[in-house]
């Protein structure tokens, strides 16, 4: 199907953008596209305006200041493809990430920050920016301002974001050397979205964890933290079980997985998979993305190590 009939404007600066999302119609801001165009085209967005931000200079700029990470607003997906295009263990995390999100043609147009604006309940980002506490930059005609983006998803496609705003940049910080990551994903086909994500650092000092992250998406009605499971792992012994076999039963993960899918996860069922079964996912998913943070944590440990003889 065609789209409904749009205006189209092209600002070249920050400022027209926000004067044009302002000007009092229903605007829509496009970025990749990747997914504002297909909505247009099924008729479920039906904007009176399109404000293609693609010639605004300085959105595309990814860069790194001090401890933090600053993502603009068009920085493509397969930015973070590329080995080393973010430092240390966050650049492993979107790199383990990023491949799991569509196929290249659509990572080479989506952005990061899109994927966040448009809030859809399985977006893989969404999953890494609540775990690491990333920090949204919004600009509107009242000014500008940050939302932190564990309270910037408000539910399916609804976010904090006001209809004059545009997210300008995503920052995060940058994890050290003493920190792991892991990703692990369930989707029925490689191209379907997410049934559940999980996105996980563990930060291991003297063999015992000190910190651990868990995002979660598609595991409620809106990207979560899995607090619960968090705080279950503090203290806990870093011991991983040969590779090829399974986490044992009384594992911390495993019953960080466990803590997670039932007091964490609030699923929402879905045609092919119920409840009972993102649950299940999600218990599944935590053990091997912690798994694998903590495999991470200790290969980056031995490199250290030796950088250090
Ligand atoms: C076949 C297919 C499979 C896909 N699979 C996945 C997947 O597995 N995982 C996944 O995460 N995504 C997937 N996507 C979506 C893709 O990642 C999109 O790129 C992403 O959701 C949106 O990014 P975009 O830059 O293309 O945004 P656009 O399509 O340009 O915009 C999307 C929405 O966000 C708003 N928006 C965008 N940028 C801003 C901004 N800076 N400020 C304010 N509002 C903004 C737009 O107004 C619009 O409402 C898939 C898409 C397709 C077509």
């Amino acid at each position: 199907m065609k789209p409904a009939a749009f205006d189209y404007v092209a600002p070249r600066t920050v400022r027209e953008a926000v004067e044009a999302l302002g000007a009092g119609r229903d605007a829509h801001v496009l970025a990749g596209g990747q997914s504002l165009i297909l909505e247009m085209r099924l008729r479920r967005a039906r904007p009176e305006v399109v404000v293609d931000i693609n010639r605004v200079p300085g959105l595309g700029r990814l860069s790194v200041d001090g401890g933090t990470l600053r993502v603009g607003a068009l920085v493509r997906h397969d930015a973070f493809e590329a080995a080393g295009a973010v430092p240390g263990p966050l650049g492993t995390l979107f790199s383990l990430a990023v491949v799991t999100i569509a196929h290249p043609p659509i990572r080479s147009r989506g952005t990061m920050v899109g994927s966040l604006a448009w809030g859809h309940p399985a977006s893989e980002w969404c999953a890494v920016a609540v775990a690491m506490d990333a920090v949204l930059e919004l600009r509107g005609s009242g000014g500008a301002r940050e939302v932190a983006a564990g309270g910037f998803f408000h539910g399916p496609f609804q976010t904090a974001r006001r209809p004059d705003e545009l997210v300008t940049a995503v920052r995060f910080p940058l994890p050290g050397a003493d920190t792991g990551a892991g990703f692990a994903e369930h989707r029925r086909t490689h191209f379907c979205f997410a049934q559940v994500a999980v996105a996980a650092t563990l930060t291991v000092r003297g063999g015992l964890v000190a910190e651990a992250r868990i995002g979660l998406v598609n595991a409620a009605d809106r990207p979560v933290r899995a607090r619960a499971a968090e705080r279950a792992l503090l203290g806990a012994e870093v011991v991983l079980p040969p590779a090829g076999h399974r986490l044992p039963g009384g594992h911390p993960f495993a019953r960080a997985g466990e803590i997670a899918a039932t007091a964490d996860a609030a699923p929402v069922a879905e045609p092919y998979a119920g409840v009972d079964y993102k649950r299940h996912a999600v218990a599944v998913l935590v053990g091997r993305a912690l798994r694998q943070a903590a495999e991470d944590q200790r290969s980056r440990a031995a490199v250290h190590r030796g950088g250090h003889r």
